[in-house]
């Protein structure tokens, strides 16, 4: 089990800035941070009534190519990255789905890769992370989607016969992302390698499916669950707010892809997102919300403990892991 104190991390934060000259103290700060396995398989958090899960569907490390930051000097980028404890050439990912509790009733938050192989080796471990976490595949009736790239919805279906996984849930899209991806030429559009064929293959599934459902505006999907508008990554992706008792859990899917150096450099953008600019816009934007409201933040690939809460750092945020 992975274990760090919060004063662990404060304190190797004021060291590698110190040690790496940057001109910000660094989030996330450590080698046994940077390195650990995907052993773990999931993790619990108790939110009032509701169990919120994070299940580990798979990992990834992604190469990092100048370009991949759009608006800062891969030099710069790299010396970030050293002194954030990773190595300097690659990015470590997490696929993360996150999961309800309520009652007897399971609720996914997405549905991971479904050990697509664009996605590297090794993943789609969702069931085997939810067996782990005592959680019945079968009792699954919900599962809200975020946003339609395939790392978040190739575990609704069969990789071969795009047969549905849970084609006994209601499955929930925002209506903004639906339309996207299936406008007219959509196909046409080239947004890079692990994006070819997903606009084709949300056509014959998602949409076309029965039990498919769509909403407008920032609706409570469900008791304790409110859609949040956060475009940028994808046209029409929302996160989910989980509130129950006194506590508020922010599910924000991709608004961080890279949280280690993003919370420490919001205005960095990815060429990932498919529009970088608005993608900055809403990550301030929850970030500033996140520190206000004193939300507990998860992201789909941050690293295990994927949740933690933000501070304000001057421009930029720091980051504490949860438990
Ligand atoms: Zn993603």
């Amino acid at each position: 089990m992975f274990d760090i104190s919060r004063r662990e991390l404060t304190l190797g934060a004021a060291g590698a800035c110190a040690a790496f000259g940057l001109d910000k103290p660094v989030g996330f700060v450590d080698a046994a941070y940077a390195q650990q396995s995907a052993s773990q398989l999931f993790r619990k958090y108790q939110v009032g009534d509701i169990e919120v899960f994070a299940l580990v569907d798979g990992a990834r490390n992604v190469p990092l190519r100048d370009g991949l930051v759009k608006n800062v000097e891969f030099e710069k980028v790299k010396a970030v990255m050293r002194g954030a404890g990773f190595p300097e050439n690659q990015a470590p990912l997490r696929f993360i789905v996150m999961a309800l509790k309520v009652r007897d009733q399971v609720v996914l938050i997405d549905a991971g890769t479904g050990g697509h192989p664009i996605y590297g080796d090794g993943n789609g471990r969702l069931f085997e992370s939810m067996s782990a976490a005592g959680l019945d595949p079968k009792a699954v009736k919900t599962i809200l989607i975020s946003h339609l790239h395939g790392d978040h919805i190739y575990g609704l279906m069969n990789n071969e016969s795009n047969a549905q996984v849970f084609p006994d849930a209601d499955i929930v899209v925002p209506a903004a992302e639906l339309k996207w991806w299936t406008q007219p030429g959509v196909e046409q559009i080239d947004l890079g390698p692990s994006r070819k064929g997903l606009a084709q293959r949300i056509k014959v599934t998602v949409a076309s499916w029965k039990n498919v459902r769509t909403f407008e505006g920032e609706p409570e999907l469900l008791p304790g669950v409110q859609a949040v508008q956060v475009p940028g990554h994808s046209p029409g992706m929302v996160a989910h707010l989980v509130a129950s008792g006194s506590k508020q859990f922010l599910i924000t899917a991709d608004v961080v892809n890279l949280a280690p150096h993003i919370a420490t450099n919001p205005e960095w953008q990815l060429a990932i997102d498919q529009d970088p600019q608005m993608a900055v816009e809403t990550r301030k934007k929850v970030f500033d919300r996140a520190v206000a409201d004193k939300l507990i933040v998860s992201g789909t690939h941050w690293l295990m403990p994927n949740a933690g809460t933000l501070t304000k750092d001057g421009n930029s945020y720091a980051f504490v892991a949860e438990g």
